[in-house]
């Protein structure tokens, strides 16, 4: 394009000089005029040798551009690119169905979620968008699980759940198991209706050898029978995504969340074991538990591999999963995701393990509910640079997956009158 351009400028300007050069009236009357009838062919030339300098210099810009270096310095984390592709929008103000959160952690007591919301808040806006309840899951246990009872179950009755945990901190007290039989006994008797683990079990709590515990410690095995006793689910964390466990480098597709987030990189196999040896140890106890129920959260923390949580589903009927914070690695992968969602509908729970919003979860129903393209999971773009597709579910499927899959789990609860609470 350049060189045709440049031809055809140079054709123009030298042609414009000929014509003026010729135009230029009785040689002989003036000092110019003799001059260039003398040195005719010279001066011809050289007008037409700089007009095609000109010509040259005027098509070809590669001076210094001022602010390109500025340009070329945009950083990943400013770089909001908006699509251009035209695409239908339906926003879902409210589900079909009321819905159960299992994955939250709103004034939990931990305080997992920095933002504390007043619980008259927290329940106006489920009441927005047909949230019907939520599980507040890390409630810890004795006066701060009380806390939680105290502050957000007992205040709005059938809203909110509250799950207990172990207290890792006497993990190597001989009578660990025991005691920890007992708690869950108490946190049962207070409220608490399920037990979570978080994913320390497995990558920081340690034996007193200084080892990482692994998953299927065989200590932990008569916890794990007493929730089944008790027909509490036990909601359990293992892992984390594939690429927390790859260098953190140019070719992690989680680069920008892991270097924001240093504690959660375990790509040092010196000092953590691979996720297929985390997961391998939780599908132990799954296994060796079948009396107990089991939520795989984050979709049994494997969402990159929907064939293995479909394999451990298939052989596991004691299990559930849910899909907290891994709406980004589903929506991208939704032609897969809705095959898994329809042949295990029955075993998917409805979790988002984020701030409670009224926006947050009408990016979730949006999701299961309508057939959109190519718009932002609720976490974009710290939990991947990538857009997601509407799943598109019946009805029926939706109705099980927001909220019957959930009841029947609770259902199965059997309280402390079955010798627990003695
Ligand atoms: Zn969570």
């Amino acid at each position: 394009m350049i060189s045709v351009n440049l031809v055809y400028e140079y054709h123009k300007f030298a042609g414009e000089l000929l014509s003026w050069f010729f135009s230029i009236p009785n040689h002989e009357q003036c000092w110019l005029g003799r001059r260039m009838k003398k040195y005719n062919f010279g001066i011809f030339c050289i007008l037409i040798l700089w007009a095609g300098t000109i010509a040259w210099a005027e098509q070809i810009q590669y001076g210094i551009v001022d602010d390109a270096n500025d340009k070329k310095t945009l950083l990943l984390r400013d770089y909001r690119p908006k699509p251009m592709l035209h695409t239908e929008v339906h926003l879902v103000q409210r589900p079909k169905f009321p819905v159960i959160d299992v994955h939250n952690h709103v004034n939990d007591a931990m305080g997992i979620d920095s933002e504390r919301l007043p619980p008259a808040k927290v329940v106006e806006i489920m009441d927005h968008c047909g949230v019907q309840t939520i599980c507040i899951l890390t409630g810890m246990w004795g006066e701060q699980l009380q806390q939680v009872i105290d502050r957000m179950v007992k205040p709005f009755p059938g809203r909110f759940m509250v799950f207990t945990q172990l207290d890792w901190s006497k993990v190597n007290d001989p009578n660990f198991s025991q005691l920890m039989i007992r708690q869950i006994r108490e946190s049962v008797k207070r409220g608490a209706r399920g037990l979570k683990v978080l994913k320390d079990l497995g990558l920081e709590v340690r034996d007193s050898s200084g080892k990482l515990l692994p998953v299927d410690n065989a200590r932990l095995d008569p916890i794990w029978e007493e929730c089944g006793r008790l027909g509490i689910p036990v909601a359990i964390h293992s892992g984390d995504p594939e690429a927390f466990f790859q260098p953190v480098n140019e070719t992690n597709e989680q680069y920008e969340e892991l270097v924001g987030q240093p504690t959660w990189q375990f790509s040092d196999h010196q000092k953590f074991p691979r996720l297929p040896e985390i997961l391998a140890a939780q599908k132990h106890i799954f296994l060796k538990h079948p009396h107990t129920t089991f939520i795989a959260l984050h979709m049994a923390s494997w969402p990159e591999n929907l064939d293995y949580v479909a394999e451990l589903l298939r052989r596991c009927p004691n299990v559930a999963v849910e899909f907290g914070a891994r709406q980004a690695e589903l929506g991208r992968q939704p032609r897969r995701a809705r095959r898994f969602f329809l042949e295990f509908q029955d075993r998917i729970l409805f979790g988002t393990d984020y701030t409670v919003s009224e926006e947050m979860y009408r990016n979730h129903f949006r999701w299961l509910e309508t057939g959109d393209e190519n718009f932002e999971h609720w976490d974009y773009p710290s939990l991947g640079r990538w857009m997601i597709y509407g799943l598109e579910l019946p009805d029926l499927v939706l109705e099980k997956i927001y909220r019957r899959n959930a009841e029947r789990i609770f259902k199965g609860f059997r309280g402390t009158s079955s010798g627990g609470g003695q």
